[in-house]
């Protein structure tokens, strides 16, 4: 079998499956945003890192060097906020081919370094080696949270309510309004807000951090698959169903007003469309308030947009009626298109 016919989940799963370990230190192992392990005293040492590789996550036809300084670290920040963290030190390990121009690197790091002052976040080392193929670009971050405060993925129930920060499926309208334009990009200022959100994810740290102190989610991930490949790790990777108010997904006025120039279903983008970075968490119903009214201190908006049912009720998303909305769209898998059902 080739690993395409396998999965990126697939593989991930028969990783997992064949370094069982157990280790009472381990808070989270493989299958969360950050692995958590704890420390003296109350705390957890948060642990995450991803790979970006030209030509699969980005293209420099349509994306600079700059940006991408930025995004290559916001990605990992993003994974902390997740899990309701602070971050505080980053590893860099970079794969370069020799043809590369050294501008490249002078912009790159011009934006990462931005970026890490901006999340007070400090770079402590990391590798870098010649590359025979393209540029890869490997973060690793490392953060902190008191244990008792550290918001996994598994923790939902039947009757939580689901709640996700900001808008959805910007990021990849961002990304087909640039694919369109083909042009390279050097000034945000006249791009739409979506490219932007494309380009320059700001990862929600401040708002995880507050779902995480209050205590306030049962279950957290940030979105980087998309909606509901996201939001089946929540659920249907416990044995649990959800329902998903289409009316009730939040989308921006651009995406609003654009989107049918793209695609043939408005609501595609918003329930499978990838790299938003927003947060998307469950909450226990007699949380649900005291959360609408800390939400007040967010940067971004909140959105109630749904429920989670039982396992046997599956992950459905019902128009304004209440009927079934039927999804014919697939989530991110590196290998392969996994079907979502
Ligand atoms: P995220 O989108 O939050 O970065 P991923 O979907 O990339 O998460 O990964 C899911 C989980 O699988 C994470 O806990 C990650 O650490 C783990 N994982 C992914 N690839 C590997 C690997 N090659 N070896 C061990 N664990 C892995
Ligand atoms: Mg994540």
């Amino acid at each position: 079998m080739d690993i395409e016919e396998l999965g990126e989940f697939g593989l991930i799963e028969r990783i997992k499956g064949s370094f069982k370990s157990r280790d009472r230190r381990l808070i989270q192992g493989i299958g969360d945003d950050t692995a958590a392990i704890s420390t003296a005293g109350d705390k957890a040492i948060l642990i995450t890192t991803d790979l970006l590789l030209e030509g699969i996550h980005f293209d420099l036809r349509l994306n600079s060097a700059y940006y991408l300084g930025r995004k290559a670290l916001a990605v990992n920040l993003s994974d902390i906020a997740a899990m309701g963290g602070i971050p505080q030190y980053f590893l860099l390990s970079l794969g370069v081919p020799r043809r590369y121009p050294v501008e490249f690197f002078n912009e790159f790091f011009r934006g990462l370094k931005e970026l890490s002052r901006d999340y007070r976040v400090r770079l402590i080392g990391g590798d870098t080696s010649a590359s025979a193929g393209k540029l890869t670009i490997s973060i690793t971050v490392l953060g902190e949270a008191l244990r008792a405060q550290v918001v996994g993925r598994a923790g939902a129930a039947a009757g939580d309510q689901i709640f996700v920060t900001g808008t959805l499926g910007d990021s990849l309208l961002g990304l087909k309004i640039l694919q369109d334009g083909g042009n390279p990009v050097h000034s945000l200022r006249r791009l739409p807000r979506v490219v932007r959100k494309h380009l320059d994810p700001r990862p929600r740290i401040k708002e995880g951090r507050l779902i995480a102190e209050k205590g306030l989610a049962t279950a957290m991930i940030d979105l980087s698959d998309g909606l509901l490949a996201d939001l089946s790790h929540l659920t249907r990777e416990i044995g649990l169903g959800a329902r998903l108010w289409r009316e009730k997904l939040p989308l921006s006025n651009y995406y609003r007003r654009n989107i049918l120039r793209f695609e043939k279903d408005r609501w595609n983008l918003a329930l499978a469309g990838g790299e938003d970075y927003e947060l998307l968490f469950t909450v226990a119903p007699a949380k649900v308030e005291p959360l609408k009214r800390l939400s007040s201190r967010f940067d971004c908006r909140l959105t109630h947009i749904g429920e989670v049912v039982e396992g046997k009720e599956g992950l459905k998303v019902v128009d304004k009626k209440g009927k079934p909305y039927k999804i014919d769209i697939h989530g991110y898998d590196h290998f392969c298109t996994q079907a979502i059902s």
